[in-house]
């Protein structure tokens, strides 16, 4: 990424399209009413809201409604909130942003007499957001500051370093020049004014404070009035018979495009007294040049701009490191902004309208370029942002165009005068809560092993230890220097009384060669000593140093491994929440699955159900069609048996008539003839009426009708019966129950090759294709009737036998004498060789062929 703006302040947009956005941060603060009967008109609904209701005098709008506004902020400060409550909201994150070199601006924005000014200074003992933001900022920073004059403004709104010869130097010119202005350090000379305005146990402090770095902290403060900017800190050089007009400045561009006052002061401040001082002196300047040329304090815009420089400090943690490009600078503006009021209400006529019509200028250039701003977000639009109407949104272009955090402050007098004003200014903040500004990034770290200055530190003292161990340094304690002079021979009495004296100066001259010698020995052992030491200092140095570079490089190892388990963390964080997901999704799937599950048993069995009940519903069906059938046969048979005896009756009942008749006929004939006879032959005795013989029925028959002769009338065969059955070589079961009479007739059913019994076993039938019971019954006249009932064998699917009869043959005694006798036999199927089979009529024939199948489990 480009590293942009550095060393200057503040920094040049980059544009990438994903850049992090922030709304602007407004807050809402609303200060006590001056007196207590006075009508209010603003209430604090939540810790976010507040409520306007229109004052007494204008309730009602045009449509004669009540009006009564709500307006959301980040949020609300009541009357109760105390500057340090205010401050720990809205202003701590800007310091800390600040010390991570990110821009930031704040601003105060109400009408007149809202507490804007209250809000930003604050008074003595309640410190505004301004001294606070400083007293954090040196709390923080206050040891790790860099020496006065080692970072230099270059006057193109950069920061260079110097090195602390140049430094050092420059501190002492500045010391010698009366002058440059000489900021006092001491709380003593801190104005009474502005001292004491923050309670020491509401001291803030950030502790993240990089101590690898070395800071300073540069201050400007100037003062926006009329479209005009003026430098507030500038000592130009007073003239009292000729008081010239402060001197304008301009804004111009840096080579990061970032916009600066140029020329503007900038003073280096180290601790919170001095650079409350330098704003006091601005602030008085401000207040001599109002009353001197008639201004209108609240009409003018005031920024106090903190600038913070850093720079790392080198491999050894001694210095700073010499290197521009690895200067941050990162800056906090303060802006006290003129009140919002229209013109008319401040009353100003001729030149101080004009002026007042420029501050409103600014304001509304303000309100336009928010606007504009919050269009082009919102609509995606590109419409021009006319910062350079005014100086005050020229200057701050950067924040909105560029990144950092801003935040405003919004001031709200609750007194019913204010209320129109006061809803202009909610409508102009909710409208820039909608304007968004680029996060500030994070600034790039410098590729040092941090925590240098401790180990320099360490080293500075262990080595100052060891020195004082070895004896201190050499120069210096004169108490020692005496005992070493007395430990020397001493110097014998060197008056001369005689010139002759040839003693006393060779003595003296012994001495002190004595001494000479003892001397150039000592200096002797000290060199060695020094060398030695020297040596062992050389060896410690080198010995240090790669231990140093060990430990840089294990560092860096350690930094590698860091990196290496961060990711492997977050990789591990990925993982178990995928895998979480997927275990998810398993349970999902097995519930899913189970429910199938059971949804295909239940079906199954339903279908098994359904299955079965079509099973019994069709063998229910089959045996009811059987049943059925069985029932058909049986009336049939029945009805079949009634129309022969009927039919039988019927004949012998016409055939007696028909005798009747002719034995009338032949008694009439007799007369006839005997009357005849008597005339002309003898008459025939009259014969005794006599029962015709079937015989003679038979020939009177024949002789009424035409028929063709009994003979042509044999019993038809069925045509599913098949003599060869019979005749052939099969197997038959003939079944006699022990009931049954013999009847001792010659007329029995012969069946060849056939098994006898008396009940049908399984062994049997497994034997034979045929089955034939022979069944007895008392007929109607009184005889008894043999039936022989047929069918065949199968193989049942279950293994056993089943008998389907197929035929029934019936066989029956007939007394010859017994007019109304007969004996006669049905069908000619079967085994049954009959040879008293009569040869009737077709309905003789009973012999029937049905489908009722008898089964028989096995
Ligand atoms: P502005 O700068 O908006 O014109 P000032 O800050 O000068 O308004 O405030 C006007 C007066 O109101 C001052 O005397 C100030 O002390 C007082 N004041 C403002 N806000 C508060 C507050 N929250 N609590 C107490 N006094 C306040
Ligand atoms: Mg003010």
């Amino acid at each position: 990424m480009q590293r942009a703006g550095k060393g200057r302040t503040p920094r040049r947009p980059k544009k990438p399209s994903n850049i992090e956005k922030d709304p602007v941060g407004v807050y809402c603060r609303i200060r006590p009413l001056g007196g207590e009967d006075e009508e209010c008109c603003v209430e604090m609904i939540s810790s976010s809201t507040i409520q306007l209701h229109a004052p007494d005098g204008l309730k009602a709008n045009r449509n004669g409604e009540y009006k009564e506004t709500q307006y959301c902020f980040k949020k609300v400060f009541g009357i109760k909130t105390t500057q340090i409550e205010l401050f720990e909201d809205v202003a701590k994150t800007l310091i800390e942003d600040l010390i991570h070199c990110k821009n930031g601006l704040l601003f105060t924005y109400g009408v007149t007499g809202s507490g804007k000014t209250y809000t930003m200074t604050g008074s003595p003992g309640e410190g505004g957001l301004l001294p606070r933001s400083l007293d954090m900022l040196f709390n923080s920073i206050g040891p790790f500051q860099a020496k006065r004059f080692v970072f230099k403004p270059d006057e193109k709104n950069g920061i260079e370093v110097q090195n602390q010869l140049d430094a050092l130097l420059e501190r002492q010119k500045r010391d010698s020049q009366q002058s440059v202005p000489k900021t006092p350090s001491s709380r003593q000379r801190v104005d009474p004014e502005f001292a004491d305005m923050i309670n020491p146990d509401q001291a803030c402090k950030f502790e993240g404070v990089d101590e690898d770095c070395c800071y300073s902290v540069f201050v400007s403060y100037i003062e926006i009035y009329n479209n005009y900017i003026y430098d507030l800190l500038e000592d130009a050089p007073f003239d009292p018979i000729r008081p010239k007009p402060p001197q304008s400045k301009i804004l111009r561009e840096d080579q990061n495009h970032n916009m600066y006052v140029a020329g503007c002061t900038e003073v280096e401040v180290k601790s919170t007294e001095e650079a409350f001082d330098v704003f006091w002196k601005g602030q008085k300047k401000r207040r001599i040049a109002n009353t001197e040329l008639n201004r209108e304090s609240s009409r003018s815009h005031s920024v106090f701009t903190v600038k913070l420089a850093q720079a790392p400090l080198d491999a050894d943690g001694d210095h700073i490191l010499q290197d521009k490009s690895q200067v941050n600078v990162s800056q906090l503006c303060l802006v006290d902004l003129a009140g919002s009021e229209r013109t008319n209400r401040t009353r100003a006529e001729g030149s101080r309208l004009r002026e007042a019509g420029n501050i409103n200028q600014s304001l509304m250039t303000l309100r336009t370029c928010m606007e504009v701003l919050r269009e082009n977000q919102m609509c995606g639009t590109n419409r021009m942002v006319p910062y350079r109407d005014s100086k005050v949104t020229h200057l701050f272009k950067n924040y909105f165009d560029g990144e950092g955090k801003v935040r405003m402050v919004v001031c709200v007098n609750p007194k019913a005068e204010d209320y129109e004003e006061t809803l202009l200014v909610m409508r102009f903040a909710e409208m820039t809560q909608e304007v968004e500004v680029a996060r500030p990034v994070d600034r790039p770290i410098c590729g040092l092993t941090p925590g240098r200055r401790q180990r320099n530190q360490a080293f500075k003292d262990e080595l100052s230890r060891r020195l004082e161990e070895r004896g201190g340094p050499v120069n210096g304690d004169p108490v020692q220097l005496n005992q070493l002079i007395e430990s020397l021979p001493p110097l014998p009495p060197c008056e001369l009384s005689d010139p002759s004296d040839d003693q006393t100066l060779p003595r003296l001259m012994e001495v002190l060669e004595r001494r000479y010698r003892i001397r150039q020995k000592m200096t002797e052992q000290f060199n060695q000593t020094a060398n030695n030491m020297k040596f062992a200092l050389q060896q410690f140095e080198s010995q240090f140093s790669s231990k140093e570079n060990v430990l840089h490089d294990q560092r860096s190892k350690l930094g590698e491994k860091d990196k290496v388990i961060a990711n492997q963390r977050t990789e591990i964080e990925r993982l178990e929440k995928k895998s979480k997901t997927l275990e998810y999704k398993i349970d999902i799937l097995q519930k899913t699955t189970e429910m199938y599950e059971q949804d295909k048993r239940s079906l199954q069995q339903e279908l098994e159900s359904r299955e079965q009940r079509l099973q019994k519903e069709l063998a229910e069906r089959r045996r009811m069609e059987q049943r059925m059938q069985g029932v058909v046969t049986d009336t049939k048979l029945k009805w079949e048996r009634e129309c022969e005896r009927r039919v039988n009756a019927k004949q012998l009942e016409l055939q007696n008539k028909l005798w009747v008749k002719d034995e009338k006929l032949k008694q009439l004939k007799a007369i006839v003839t005997e009357n005849g006879g008597a005339s002309g032959g003898p008459a025939e005795p009259p014969r005794k009426p006599e029962r015709p013989s079937r015989e003679r029925d038979r020939n009177v028959a024949q002789k009424r009708s035409a028929s063709p002769t009994p003979l042509s009338t044999v019993p038809p065969v069925h045509p599913m019966h098949r003599r060869s059955h019979s005749a052939g070589g099969e197997k038959w079961v003939d079944h006699k129950p022990a009931s049954n009479l013999d009847l001792d007739t010659v007329m029995q059913p012969i069946i060849p090759n056939a098994i006898k019994v008396s009940t049908p076993n399984e062994k049997a039938l497994s034997k034979c294709h045929r089955y034939v019971l022979r069944h007895q019954e008392l007929a109607s006249d009184g005889e008894i009737e043999t039936k022989l009932i047929k069918g065949n064998v199968f193989k049942t699917r279950g293994g056993g036998q089943a008998v389907e009869f197929t035929d029934i043959e019936t066989l029956k005694q007939e007394d010859p004498t017994a007019p109304s006798r007969k004996r006669r036999s049905g069908s000619g199927e079967g085994p049954a060789q009959t040879d008293d089979i009569e040869n009737r009529p077709p309905v003789a024939n009973i012999s029937s062929s049905h489908g009722y199948q008898k089964r028989r489990r096995p």
